[in-house]
């Protein structure tokens, strides 16, 4: 039978079969080094420990009651699984004895936490035992439950130690039997999305179906009428009316998913809910999830995402505006929100690899998500603006502290992120200097060595190391960007359009022990212009190179950064290796400059600034701010 493309299944790897060096081995070692403890410390100093600790008394409420009738302390599992999670991988690479006690040590606190049938909460089984179930649509109880299931499966991958794994089957077996449509059962689902992928991977790791049904089902519930939040707020004698985000659309469920056209709503939760969709999509080969999810990617991707792959504009409701609404200086674009952008691109490769998602990935994941990270991994973004006129830092933690924890477990599992296999193929998605071993299902081991200084450089080289030969094949993404890109095995040039699929090259063959595949994506300095409606951007280009935004900080080119100009034809441009910034290439180009100086006192005047020569200095966007603070901007004025 020939398969379609269709019929794959693409599942990712585990974090640790895949050893990263270069580019992201740097990230993950300042991960291991500083933010996995960081974080754990953090966690302490905010009273999460005791919050679960059932020998101490309950802490009580720390964080006040707001207007919206919770607290951002009723999210602290999902910090601590978010920071367990990432503790998790950062084993993997480097072992820690103190830290491995410290998460041991607050597992077997979660273990003494859970009730008997099951459920685990720390607000609500502390702080509000009575309120347990009474209000999904604002108190988070799944998304707690996601993040925990999350840590579960990367703790017993990384370590071996299922008693994480153990408490969270337990809560999920019973979640199985509080919700659905049977007599005295809950036919609901969490406001904030984050259990559905969860669950599959908690499916995926046991090998239990029940699982993905449980997912399924909230996935399919989701948006039906009689509205569940509405007959919830009844029951539970609240006003359904009375709901400071106003609208479902604020948590996607203001329709069934699958009628849904437009990317709306809080974004994060958008991406959670639509990786999720992606994962059963695959799981189910469900073809109408797809369909939806294709029509919300090109939504998204052609009207609502920042060149930076960073998404929902807004603060006020931490998600979406209106189509072409870009704004730079304000950008709120949370870290988080890129972090499931680069989920949901991934998930969206289970039922096949086509670039139209991956290079999505990973503009989102060098430009929108990494950002998050200092490069000592000490500090945090939460909002990505792509201009700052200097007063923009990252924190040493945040009120709402969701996105450290979430740009570090992405940084320390990206290899799960780099390569996916299905049956008798390997894809590899992302690009960067590694180590991978792979277990097809037909039965073949395959290790395949990546050698490269990618984002910094365009040549890639893999080796095979397998037992015996192999049939299987080898997909491997050409950026939409890489044009010219070349590719050759074992020394002899392929025709690379004849081998192109979705905008992957597919090698399919016989593979030997020490088989060598070289490819090259030409790293070509390109100007973007953004589309005529997006008015904040209007008469500006940005520069990438490769899949690196780039930016100019006041330390390299001196305050007022809007007043350079660049050249309608890009001049010839001269690339330097940053030592301070863990060896980036920044570009120097020939540029004018508006007097700024030179322009007098005042205000407004009847002709134009004066123009002169002048050398700018272009830093990858995802570095700035690592240096001395100033201003910084993406998007630069460009000669008419
Ligand atoms: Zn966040």
């Amino acid at each position: 039978m020939t398969k379609t493309v269709k019929d794959r299944q693409f599942r990712p790897v585990a974090v640790p079969d895949v050893e990263l060096g270069g580019f992201w081995g740097k990230w993950q070692d300042a991960v291991c080094q500083s933010t996995a403890e960081t974080l754990l410390d953090r966690c302490v100093e905010a009273g999460m420990i005791k919050a679960i600790d059932v020998s101490e008394p309950s802490p009580g409420i720390v964080i006040p009651i707001q207007p919206w009738g919770g607290t951002t302390q009723m999210f602290w599992d999902s910090d601590l699984g978010k920071s367990i999670e990432t503790i998790a991988y950062s084993l993997y690479r480097r072992p820690n004895p103190e830290l491995e006690t410290r998460a041991d040590r607050i597992i077997d606190m979660y273990e003494k936490l859970q009730d008997q049938d099951g459920y685990l909460n720390a607000w609500f089984q502390r702080v509000q035992p009575d309120r347990r179930w009474t209000n999904l649509r604002d108190h988070h109880e799944l998304y707690c439950a996601g993040h925990l299931i999350e840590a579960a499966v990367a703790y017993y991958q990384a370590t071996g130690k299922r008693k994480l794994l153990d408490i969270m089957c337990r809560f999920a077996d019973y979640m199985i039997t509080v919700f659905g449509h049977g007599e005295g059962q809950i036919p609901g689902y969490c406001g904030h999305e984050e259990i559905e992928l969860a669950l599959v991977k908690l499916a995926r790791v046991t090998g239990e179906k029940k699982y993905l049904d449980l997912s399924k089902f909230f996935i399919d519930e989701r948006g039906t009428e009689p509205h569940f939040f509405t007959e919830e707020a009844k029951r539970d004698g609240r006003d359904p009316e009375s709901f400071i985000q106003k609208t479902y659309e604020y948590g996607q469920a203001h329709q069934p998913v699958r009628e849904q056209k437009k990317v709306v709503g809080h974004a994060v939760r958008a991406m959670y809910l639509y990786s999720g969709m992606a994962d059963i999509a695959t799981e189910y080969r469900d073809d109408s999830l797809t369909a939806a999810l294709e029509t919300l990617w090109d939504d998204l991707t052609t009207k609502q995402m920042y060149i930076t792959g960073g998404i929902g504009p807004a603060a006020s409701n931490e998600g979406f505006t209106c189509y072409y609404d870009l704004p730079n200086d304000t950008a709120y674009a949370e870290t988080c929100a890129s972090v499931g952008l680069v989920f949901w691109a991934s998930r969206l490769l289970g039922r096949g690899p086509n670039r139209r998602y991956a290079d999505v990935m990973e503009q989102a994941l060098y430009n929108g998500a990494l950002p998050g990270l200092s490069i000592d991994g000490k500090t945090f973004f939460y909002d990505n603006p792509l201009e700052s006129t200097g007063g923009h830092h990252r924190w040493k933690w945040h009120h709402c502290p969701c996105c450290p924890p979430n740009i570090a477990r992405l940084v320390t599992s990206i290899g799960s992120y780099m390569y996916a296999v299905a049956e008798d193929e390997i894809a590899v998605h992302l690009y960067g200097e590694s180590t991978a071993r792979l277990k097809l299902a037909n039965g073949a081991d395959v290790e395949l060595r990546q050698e490269t200084s990618y984002p910094w450089e365009g040549a890639i080289a893999f080796t095979t190391k397998l037992a015996r030969p192999a049939k299987f094949a080898l997909s491997l993404r050409i950026p939409e960007w890489a044009v010219g890109a070349t590719l050759s095995v074992n020394g002899r040039m392929l025709d690379l359009s004849a081998h192109l699929t979705g905008g992957y090259a597919r090698i399919e063959r016989e593979w030997s022990d020490g088989d060598r595949v070289a490819l090259y994506l030409p790293l070509a300095l390109r100007p973007q212009y953004a589309n005529p409606k997006v008015r904040q951007d209007v008469g500006r280009v940005a520069l990438m190179r490769g899949p690196l935004v780039y930016c100019v900080e006041a330390t390299d080119n001196g305050e007022d950064l809007n007043a350079i100009v660049l050249p309608r034809e890009l001049p010839a441009a001269e690339t330097v290796v940053l030592d301070d910034l863990n060896g980036a290439v920044a570009i120097d180009i020939s540029v004018e400059r508006e007097e700024t100086e030179d322009w007098g006192k005042a205000l407004y005047r009847q002709t134009r600034p004066e123009r002169r020569p002048h050398k700018a200095r272009f830093v990858p966007y995802h570095l700035w701010d690592n240096r001395a603070p100033g201003e910084m901007l993406v998007w630069v004025q460009s000669e008419k």
